[in-house]
């Protein structure tokens, strides 16, 4: 009798640490960057959420086990050297507008929760209704505020200046970058190499010129952040304007990083006449459905072609507007109940003059 005990203790003990171990396989490490703005009820509501509702945020993070944690902890997690808590979440603000200072501190601090703040050094100091002041910075990053590189001007970094060469367009951008990073570092003293792409606005000669100058860069763009995510293209998702509900926004909290093998396509700027572009991604599969596989563009479903087992392709079927568009794909976790996959590529269609809208 007591043989039988051990030996079905002991076939229990092994299905257990089988199923644990598979569940560890099955889910890599995953953060979720959040992205934020304006903490107003009188700025644009498109970029900004009300003190109410930004606490109504962080309550819900509070009291549905999230752990917020600090933007470096979360990249050294993502990256293996350290492990990284589940449901692991990045608050972050871009832009240094005065309401953060005022408004969104004070309720960050009632939460004791880290946060990083990424900035446009040209019009601090210059604008003080609007923007914080360098002092004001000073004090976010005495009090550990993780303060870092959002570009000196705001521009549409991508874009080129009329009769601008290639060589020329990336010399000014280099210049631009470097000139706010050195801005932070002498006026603050930040040591960290974190930059937020203006619009989340990128294409492959720009991200290759961040990662050249040693940054770590993020978009505006959706999507889990795991070991294999694009470290000059980390998506992180808006939580202002209509993003902020949290019935929405709950489930982009809790999102996976897919473990991707390969993400293939041309560029995400896109010449006028390219309207739609394709993209094709090799992943590890074990722990979804690939026909739960599901992308959006544009708000519309589009059904992935799955071209081998583990690699799938999808394509606008109707042309991209001019500007910012994005392909979401998502899928419902087999290990993690209630929870989704998501990955997201954004593209910028120009116009017929290489322009297009904010
Ligand atoms: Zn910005």
């Amino acid at each position: 009798m007591r043989l039988v005990k051990a030996l079905w203790l002991s076939l229990v003990a092994s299905f257990m640490l089988l199923a644990l171990s598979t569940a560890a396989e099955a889910t890599p490490p995953s953060v979720t960057f959040l992205m934020y703005h304006h903490v107003s009820e009188t700025t644009p509501p498109v970029t900004s959420v009300s003190p109410d509702v930004l606490r109504e945020h962080l309550t819900y993070l509070r009291d549905n086990n999230f752990n917020v944690i600090g933007i470096q902890q979360a990249l050294a997690g993502v990256r293996g050297e350290t492990e990284l808590p589940d449901k692991a979440i990045v608050i972050s603000f871009d832009d240094a507008y005065q309401n953060i200072f005022t408004a969104g501190r004070p309720i960050l601090k009632e939460f004791n929760m880290p946060w990083a703040l990424f900035v446009t050094t040209d019009p601090i100091g210059d604008t003080p209704g609007q923007y914080m002041s360098w002092e004001q910075l000073q004090t976010l990053h005495n009090e550990g505020v993780v303060i870092a590189n959002h570009s000196s001007d705001h521009a549409h970094m991508p874009r080129r200046l009329e009769g601008e060469s290639e060589q020329q367009w990336l010399k000014r951008i280099r210049e631009n970058i470097l000139n706010a990073q050195q801005q932070l570092e002498s006026r603050i003293g930040i040591t960290n190499k974190l930059f937020a792409y203006p619009y989340g606005e990128y294409n492959n000669a720009l991200k290759n010129l961040v990662a050249e100058l040693g940054f770590t860069a993020f978009g505006q763009h959706s999507g889990g952040v795991g070991p294999t995510t694009d470290f000059q293209a980390i998506p992180r998702f808006a939580a202002a304007g209509i993003y902020a509900n949290l019935r929405t926004l709950g489930t982009k909290m809790a999102a996976l990083s897919f473990t991707t093998h390969e993400v293939h396509y041309q560029d995400t700027l896109l010449a006028h006449t390219t309207t739609r572009p394709s993209l094709e991604v090799e992943l590890d599969t074990s722990d979804f459905y690939t026909s739960q596989l599901q992308c959006f563009i544009s708000g519309k479903l589009h059904s992935p072609v799955w071209v081998a087992n583990n690699r799938f392709r999808v394509v606008a079927e109707h042309d991209l507007p001019i500007g910012r568009s994005r392909y979401n794909c998502t899928a419902p976790s087999k290990a993690k109940r209630g929870r989704f996959y998501w990955f997201s590529m954004q593209w910028i269609r120009q116009d017929e003059q290489g322009n297009w809208p904010d």
